[in-house]
Protein backbone atom coordinates (compact mmCIF):
# COMPACT_ATOMS: atom_id res chain seq x y z
CA UNK A 1 0.00 0.00 0.00
CA UNK A 2 1.07 3.18 -0.98
CA UNK A 3 2.67 5.61 1.84
CA UNK A 4 1.95 8.56 0.15
CA UNK A 5 -1.18 10.33 -0.06
CA UNK A 6 -4.05 9.09 -1.45
CA UNK A 7 -6.21 9.98 -4.56
CA UNK A 8 -9.64 8.82 -4.41
CA UNK A 9 -11.92 8.87 -7.26
CA UNK A 10 -15.31 8.14 -7.14
CA UNK A 11 -17.59 6.91 -10.36
CA UNK A 12 -21.36 7.47 -9.15
CA UNK A 13 -20.36 10.10 -7.23
CA UNK A 14 -23.69 12.40 -7.77
CA UNK A 15 -25.83 9.20 -7.02
CA UNK A 16 -27.40 8.36 -3.65
CA UNK A 17 -23.85 6.24 -2.24
CA UNK A 18 -21.73 8.53 -3.57
CA UNK A 19 -23.25 11.66 -2.06
CA UNK A 20 -23.25 10.13 1.34
CA UNK A 21 -19.87 9.38 1.11
CA UNK A 22 -18.69 13.03 0.25
CA UNK A 23 -21.11 13.82 3.12
CA UNK A 24 -19.13 11.70 5.57
CA UNK A 25 -15.36 12.72 3.70
CA UNK A 26 -16.35 16.39 4.35
CA UNK A 27 -17.54 16.42 7.53
CA UNK A 28 -14.42 14.11 8.60
CA UNK A 29 -11.13 15.10 6.66
CA UNK A 30 -8.01 13.41 6.59
CA UNK A 31 -4.83 14.86 5.07
CA UNK A 32 -3.61 12.16 3.42
CA UNK A 33 -6.84 11.63 1.21
CA UNK A 34 -7.93 13.64 -1.67
CA UNK A 35 -11.44 12.91 -2.68
CA UNK A 36 -12.57 13.17 -6.17
CA UNK A 37 -16.52 12.79 -7.02
CA UNK A 38 -17.92 12.10 -10.88
CA UNK A 39 -20.72 11.35 -12.47
CA UNK A 40 -22.08 11.16 -16.03
CA UNK A 41 -21.37 15.52 -16.51
CA UNK A 42 -17.33 14.49 -15.86
CA UNK A 43 -17.65 11.33 -18.05
CA UNK A 44 -19.82 8.61 -19.80
CA UNK A 45 -18.21 5.38 -18.10
CA UNK A 46 -19.86 2.89 -20.97
CA UNK A 47 -17.37 4.18 -23.55
CA UNK A 48 -13.36 3.52 -22.65
CA UNK A 49 -11.71 6.41 -24.32
CA UNK A 50 -14.01 8.98 -21.93
CA UNK A 51 -12.89 6.35 -18.49
CA UNK A 52 -9.93 6.94 -19.90
CA UNK A 53 -9.58 10.65 -19.94
CA UNK A 54 -11.25 11.03 -16.78
CA UNK A 55 -8.26 8.75 -15.15
CA UNK A 56 -6.05 10.94 -17.20
CA UNK A 57 -7.15 14.21 -15.74
CA UNK A 58 -7.39 12.84 -11.78
CA UNK A 59 -4.48 9.70 -11.49
CA UNK A 60 -6.51 8.76 -8.98
CA UNK A 61 -4.32 5.92 -6.61
CA UNK A 62 -7.41 4.66 -5.24
CA UNK A 63 -10.82 4.26 -7.42
CA UNK A 64 -14.31 3.55 -4.99
CA UNK A 65 -16.84 2.35 -8.33
CA UNK A 66 -20.23 2.89 -7.57
CA UNK A 67 -21.56 3.92 -11.02
CA UNK A 68 -23.99 1.63 -12.29
CA UNK A 69 -27.53 1.74 -14.16
CA UNK A 70 -29.60 1.02 -10.75
CA UNK A 71 -33.83 0.55 -10.29
CA UNK A 72 -36.13 -0.89 -8.42
CA UNK A 73 -38.29 -3.97 -9.48
CA UNK A 74 -40.45 -2.76 -12.18
CA UNK A 75 -37.89 -0.74 -13.75
CA UNK A 76 -35.36 -4.03 -14.04
CA UNK A 77 -38.42 -6.25 -15.07
CA UNK A 78 -38.92 -3.91 -17.94
CA UNK A 79 -35.00 -3.39 -18.75
CA UNK A 80 -32.84 -6.47 -17.88
CA UNK A 81 -30.71 -6.04 -21.67
CA UNK A 82 -29.80 -2.49 -20.74
CA UNK A 83 -28.73 -2.88 -17.53
CA UNK A 84 -26.86 -6.23 -18.60
CA UNK A 85 -24.68 -3.95 -21.29
CA UNK A 86 -24.49 -1.00 -19.41
CA UNK A 87 -23.17 -2.26 -16.19
CA UNK A 88 -20.82 -4.51 -17.82
CA UNK A 89 -19.63 -1.68 -19.87
CA UNK A 90 -18.87 0.75 -17.37
CA UNK A 91 -17.30 -1.55 -14.93
CA UNK A 92 -15.20 -3.32 -17.46
CA UNK A 93 -14.29 0.61 -18.54
CA UNK A 94 -13.50 1.22 -14.70
CA UNK A 95 -11.69 -2.13 -13.84
CA UNK A 96 -9.49 -1.97 -16.94
CA UNK A 97 -8.70 1.96 -16.79
CA UNK A 98 -7.78 1.36 -13.22
CA UNK A 99 -5.43 -1.65 -13.84
CA UNK A 100 -3.51 0.70 -17.04
CA UNK A 101 -3.15 3.62 -14.35
CA UNK A 102 -1.98 1.70 -11.75
CA UNK A 103 -4.36 2.13 -9.45
CA UNK A 104 -3.65 0.21 -5.83
CA UNK A 105 -7.12 -0.47 -5.15
CA UNK A 106 -10.20 -0.93 -6.39
CA UNK A 107 -13.71 -0.85 -4.32
CA UNK A 108 -16.52 -1.97 -7.12
CA UNK A 109 -20.03 -2.15 -5.52
CA UNK A 110 -22.19 -5.51 -6.13
CA UNK A 111 -25.71 -6.11 -3.80
CA UNK A 112 -27.44 -8.90 -1.76
CA UNK A 113 -29.96 -8.80 -4.83
CA UNK A 114 -27.76 -10.23 -7.34
CA UNK A 115 -27.73 -13.90 -5.42
CA UNK A 116 -29.05 -17.07 -6.44
CA UNK A 117 -32.92 -17.11 -6.46
CA UNK A 118 -33.03 -20.79 -4.91
CA UNK A 119 -30.57 -20.68 -2.13
CA UNK A 120 -30.74 -21.28 1.53
CA UNK A 121 -30.56 -18.21 4.27
CA UNK A 122 -28.68 -16.17 5.20
CA UNK A 123 -26.78 -15.56 2.49
CA UNK A 124 -22.93 -15.13 2.46
CA UNK A 125 -19.72 -13.66 0.53
CA UNK A 126 -19.18 -17.72 -0.50
CA UNK A 127 -22.94 -17.80 -2.59
CA UNK A 128 -22.61 -15.51 -4.83
CA UNK A 129 -22.58 -17.53 -8.17
CA UNK A 130 -24.03 -20.56 -6.66
CA UNK A 131 -27.31 -20.58 -9.13
CA UNK A 132 -29.20 -18.28 -11.31
CA UNK A 133 -30.42 -14.60 -10.19
CA UNK A 134 -34.12 -14.30 -9.70
CA UNK A 135 -35.60 -13.61 -13.27
CA UNK A 136 -36.61 -10.28 -12.35
CA UNK A 137 -33.33 -8.56 -12.37
CA UNK A 138 -31.08 -11.22 -14.08
CA UNK A 139 -29.42 -8.72 -16.13
CA UNK A 140 -28.15 -6.45 -13.46
CA UNK A 141 -27.22 -9.70 -11.33
CA UNK A 142 -24.84 -11.16 -13.95
CA UNK A 143 -23.57 -8.01 -15.01
CA UNK A 144 -22.64 -7.13 -11.04
CA UNK A 145 -21.52 -11.20 -10.88
CA UNK A 146 -19.12 -10.39 -13.51
CA UNK A 147 -17.21 -7.60 -11.13
CA UNK A 148 -15.93 -10.53 -8.87
CA UNK A 149 -15.20 -12.44 -11.46
CA UNK A 150 -12.80 -9.93 -13.11
CA UNK A 151 -11.38 -8.88 -9.60
CA UNK A 152 -10.11 -12.59 -9.20
CA UNK A 153 -8.65 -12.32 -12.74
CA UNK A 154 -7.07 -8.91 -11.95
CA UNK A 155 -5.30 -10.66 -8.67
CA UNK A 156 -4.67 -13.58 -10.79
CA UNK A 157 -2.66 -12.13 -13.06
CA UNK A 158 -1.27 -9.08 -11.89
CA UNK A 159 -1.81 -9.08 -7.89
CA UNK A 160 -3.97 -6.50 -8.02
CA UNK A 161 -6.54 -5.80 -5.20
CA UNK A 162 -9.24 -5.36 -7.07
CA UNK A 163 -12.19 -5.77 -4.50
CA UNK A 164 -16.28 -5.78 -3.99
CA UNK A 165 -18.76 -4.70 -1.73
CA UNK A 166 -22.16 -6.02 -1.48
CA UNK A 167 -24.47 -3.56 0.18
CA UNK A 168 -28.08 -4.62 1.40
CA UNK A 169 -30.98 -2.08 0.33
CA UNK A 170 -29.75 1.32 0.84
CA UNK A 171 -31.81 4.71 1.57
CA UNK A 172 -31.44 8.32 2.35
CA UNK A 173 -30.80 11.75 1.52
CA UNK A 174 -30.09 12.06 -2.61
CA UNK A 175 -31.97 9.05 -3.41
CA UNK A 176 -33.55 8.72 -6.59
CA UNK A 177 -37.54 9.56 -6.11
CA UNK A 178 -39.01 9.22 -10.13
CA UNK A 179 -41.95 7.11 -9.88
CA UNK A 180 -41.23 4.83 -12.71
CA UNK A 181 -37.35 4.07 -11.80
CA UNK A 182 -36.98 4.46 -8.25
CA UNK A 183 -36.50 1.82 -5.73
CA UNK A 184 -39.33 1.20 -3.27
CA UNK A 185 -38.50 3.55 0.17
CA UNK A 186 -38.21 6.61 -1.90
CA UNK A 187 -41.47 5.05 -4.62
CA UNK A 188 -43.08 4.87 -1.34
CA UNK A 189 -42.31 8.70 0.43
CA UNK A 190 -43.04 10.30 -3.26
CA UNK A 191 -46.04 9.50 -3.53
CA UNK A 192 -46.62 10.30 0.27
CA UNK A 193 -45.32 13.24 -0.54
CA UNK A 194 -47.97 13.62 -3.35
CA UNK A 195 -50.90 12.69 -0.99
CA UNK A 196 -49.70 14.79 1.74
CA UNK A 197 -49.44 18.05 -0.34
CA UNK A 198 -53.23 17.71 -2.21
CA UNK A 199 -54.00 17.65 1.53
CA UNK A 200 -53.39 15.18 4.63
CA UNK A 201 -57.26 14.07 5.56
CA UNK A 202 -58.35 10.40 6.82
CA UNK A 203 -60.08 9.71 3.69
CA UNK A 204 -56.45 9.67 1.31
CA UNK A 205 -55.32 6.16 0.40
CA UNK A 206 -51.62 4.94 -0.07
CA UNK A 207 -51.57 1.73 -2.43
CA UNK A 208 -48.57 -0.51 -1.50
CA UNK A 209 -47.81 -2.56 -4.65
CA UNK A 210 -47.71 -6.30 -4.04
CA UNK A 211 -48.27 -7.85 -0.53
CA UNK A 212 -46.48 -6.32 2.26
CA UNK A 213 -44.56 -9.75 3.28
CA UNK A 214 -41.69 -9.43 1.61
CA UNK A 215 -38.51 -8.94 4.20
CA UNK A 216 -35.63 -7.05 3.35
CA UNK A 217 -33.00 -5.36 4.61
CA UNK A 218 -31.93 -1.75 4.02
CA UNK A 219 -28.99 0.31 5.58
CA UNK A 220 -29.15 4.17 5.65
CA UNK A 221 -26.12 5.56 2.79
CA UNK A 222 -24.21 7.71 5.46
CA UNK A 223 -24.01 4.24 7.75
CA UNK A 224 -22.87 2.40 4.42
CA UNK A 225 -20.53 5.94 3.54
CA UNK A 226 -18.87 5.05 6.92
CA UNK A 227 -18.02 1.22 6.08
CA UNK A 228 -17.05 2.45 2.82
CA UNK A 229 -14.22 4.14 4.23
CA UNK A 230 -13.35 1.44 6.25
CA UNK A 231 -12.69 -0.87 3.41
CA UNK A 232 -11.09 1.67 1.88
CA UNK A 233 -8.78 2.36 4.44
CA UNK A 234 -8.36 -1.32 6.50
CA UNK A 235 -9.66 -3.82 4.15
CA UNK A 236 -7.16 -5.72 2.23
CA UNK A 237 -8.73 -8.79 0.26
CA UNK A 238 -10.07 -9.26 -2.98
CA UNK A 239 -12.85 -11.68 -1.20
CA UNK A 240 -16.06 -9.47 -1.39
CA UNK A 241 -17.39 -8.16 1.75
CA UNK A 242 -21.88 -8.24 2.36
CA UNK A 243 -22.46 -4.71 4.29
CA UNK A 244 -25.66 -4.89 5.63
CA UNK A 245 -27.40 -4.39 9.14
CA UNK A 246 -28.06 -7.29 11.15
CA UNK A 247 -30.24 -10.18 10.33
CA UNK A 248 -32.98 -9.29 13.57
CA UNK A 249 -33.02 -6.25 11.48
CA UNK A 250 -34.86 -7.18 8.79
CA UNK A 251 -38.34 -5.45 7.79
CA UNK A 252 -41.13 -6.55 6.19
CA UNK A 253 -42.19 -4.31 3.27
CA UNK A 254 -45.61 -3.40 5.04
CA UNK A 255 -43.11 -2.15 7.96
CA UNK A 256 -41.88 -0.18 5.69
CA UNK A 257 -44.55 1.48 4.44
CA UNK A 258 -45.54 2.01 7.88
CA UNK A 259 -43.01 3.68 9.50
CA UNK A 260 -42.93 5.89 6.25
CA UNK A 261 -46.47 6.60 6.97
CA UNK A 262 -45.50 7.89 10.24
CA UNK A 263 -42.94 9.93 9.24
CA UNK A 264 -45.20 11.87 6.93
CA UNK A 265 -47.69 11.83 10.02
CA UNK A 266 -49.80 10.48 7.13
CA UNK A 267 -53.62 10.49 8.23
CA UNK A 268 -54.98 8.03 5.51
CA UNK A 269 -55.15 4.46 5.75
CA UNK A 270 -52.71 1.73 3.62
CA UNK A 271 -54.02 -0.96 1.04
CA UNK A 272 -52.27 -3.21 -0.65
CA UNK A 273 -52.22 -4.80 -4.30
CA UNK A 274 -51.66 -8.29 -3.85
CA UNK A 275 -51.85 -8.28 -7.85
CA UNK A 276 -48.30 -6.62 -8.38
CA UNK A 277 -45.32 -8.67 -8.57
CA UNK A 278 -43.64 -9.19 -5.02
CA UNK A 279 -40.16 -9.70 -6.09
CA UNK A 280 -37.95 -12.36 -4.33
CA UNK A 281 -39.37 -13.41 -0.56
CA UNK A 282 -36.38 -12.47 1.05
CA UNK A 283 -32.85 -12.64 0.73
CA UNK A 284 -31.58 -12.43 4.17
CA UNK A 285 -27.56 -11.32 4.07
CA UNK A 286 -25.57 -12.26 7.25
CA UNK A 287 -22.97 -9.24 7.96
CA UNK A 288 -21.21 -12.12 10.15
CA UNK A 289 -17.83 -11.42 8.45
CA UNK A 290 -18.43 -7.19 8.85
CA UNK A 291 -19.05 -8.35 12.01
CA UNK A 292 -15.77 -10.53 12.66
CA UNK A 293 -14.04 -6.97 12.01
CA UNK A 294 -16.23 -4.33 13.29
CA UNK A 295 -18.31 -5.80 16.01
CA UNK A 296 -19.14 -2.40 17.63
CA UNK A 297 -20.55 -0.89 14.42
CA UNK A 298 -23.72 0.80 15.19
CA UNK A 299 -26.20 0.75 12.32
CA UNK A 300 -28.84 3.92 12.48
CA UNK A 301 -31.89 2.89 13.75
CA UNK A 302 -34.45 2.46 10.90
CA UNK A 303 -36.54 4.62 12.00
CA UNK A 304 -34.77 7.47 12.68
CA UNK A 305 -33.15 7.38 9.16
CA UNK A 306 -36.60 6.92 7.87
CA UNK A 307 -37.52 10.19 9.35
CA UNK A 308 -34.35 12.31 8.59
CA UNK A 309 -34.68 11.01 4.93
CA UNK A 310 -38.54 12.36 4.78
CA UNK A 311 -37.58 15.79 6.74
CA UNK A 312 -34.33 16.33 4.10
CA UNK A 313 -36.82 15.37 1.44
CA UNK A 314 -39.69 17.30 2.22
CA UNK A 315 -36.84 20.43 2.70
CA UNK A 316 -35.35 19.55 -0.69
CA UNK A 317 -38.00 18.21 -2.76
CA UNK A 318 -37.14 20.75 -5.56
CA UNK A 319 -34.11 19.77 -6.21
CA UNK A 320 -34.62 15.78 -5.59
CA UNK A 321 -34.09 13.85 -8.34
CA UNK A 322 -38.39 13.50 -9.09
P1 LIG B 1 -27.67 6.09 -8.11
O1 LIG B 1 -28.64 5.65 -9.16
O2 LIG B 1 -28.16 6.99 -7.03
O3 LIG B 1 -26.44 6.80 -8.81
C1 LIG B 1 -25.87 6.24 -9.94
C2 LIG B 1 -24.59 6.97 -10.19
O4 LIG B 1 -23.96 6.40 -11.34
C3 LIG B 1 -24.78 8.46 -10.48
O5 LIG B 1 -23.71 9.18 -9.91
C4 LIG B 1 -24.71 8.50 -12.00
O6 LIG B 1 -24.29 9.78 -12.48
C5 LIG B 1 -23.66 7.43 -12.25
N1 LIG B 1 -23.73 6.89 -13.61
C6 LIG B 1 -24.74 6.18 -14.16
N2 LIG B 1 -24.46 5.90 -15.45
C7 LIG B 1 -23.23 6.42 -15.69
C8 LIG B 1 -22.40 6.48 -16.85
N3 LIG B 1 -22.76 5.91 -17.99
N4 LIG B 1 -21.22 7.11 -16.75
C9 LIG B 1 -20.83 7.71 -15.58
N5 LIG B 1 -21.56 7.67 -14.46
C10 LIG B 1 -22.76 7.05 -14.53
O7 LIG B 1 -27.01 4.77 -7.53
P2 LIG B 1 -26.75 4.36 -6.00
O8 LIG B 1 -25.98 5.43 -5.34
O9 LIG B 1 -28.04 3.90 -5.45
O10 LIG B 1 -25.85 3.07 -6.18
C11 LIG B 1 -24.43 3.11 -6.03
C12 LIG B 1 -23.89 1.69 -6.18
O11 LIG B 1 -24.43 0.87 -5.14
C13 LIG B 1 -24.26 1.02 -7.48
O12 LIG B 1 -23.15 0.30 -7.97
C14 LIG B 1 -25.39 0.08 -7.11
O13 LIG B 1 -25.44 -1.02 -7.98
C15 LIG B 1 -24.99 -0.30 -5.71
N6 LIG B 1 -26.10 -0.71 -4.85
C16 LIG B 1 -27.17 0.12 -4.66
C17 LIG B 1 -28.20 -0.28 -3.85
C18 LIG B 1 -29.40 0.59 -3.61
O14 LIG B 1 -30.33 0.15 -2.92
N7 LIG B 1 -29.44 1.83 -4.13
C19 LIG B 1 -28.20 -1.59 -3.17
C20 LIG B 1 -26.99 -2.37 -3.40
C21 LIG B 1 -26.00 -1.93 -4.22
P3 LIG B 1 -25.37 10.99 -12.71
O15 LIG B 1 -25.80 11.43 -11.33
O16 LIG B 1 -24.60 12.04 -13.41
O17 LIG B 1 -26.51 10.41 -13.50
Amino acid sequence: MSEGRKIILVTGGTGLVGRALQNITESNKDAKEKWIFVGTKDADLCDKKSTEKLFEKHKPTHVVHLAAMVGGLFHNMAHNLDFLRKNIHMNDNVLQSAHENDVIKVISCLSTCIFPDETTYPIDESMIHNGPPHPSNYGYSYAKRLIDVQNRGYYEQYGRIYTSIVPCNVFGPNDNFHPSTSHVIPALMRRLYDLVKEGNTGDKVLTVLGSGKPLRQFIYSLDLAKLIIWVLRDYNSVEPIILSVDEYQEVTISQVAGTIAKAFNFKGKLVYDTSAADGQYKKTASNAKLRRYLPDFQFTPFNKAIKDTVDWYIQNYDQARN
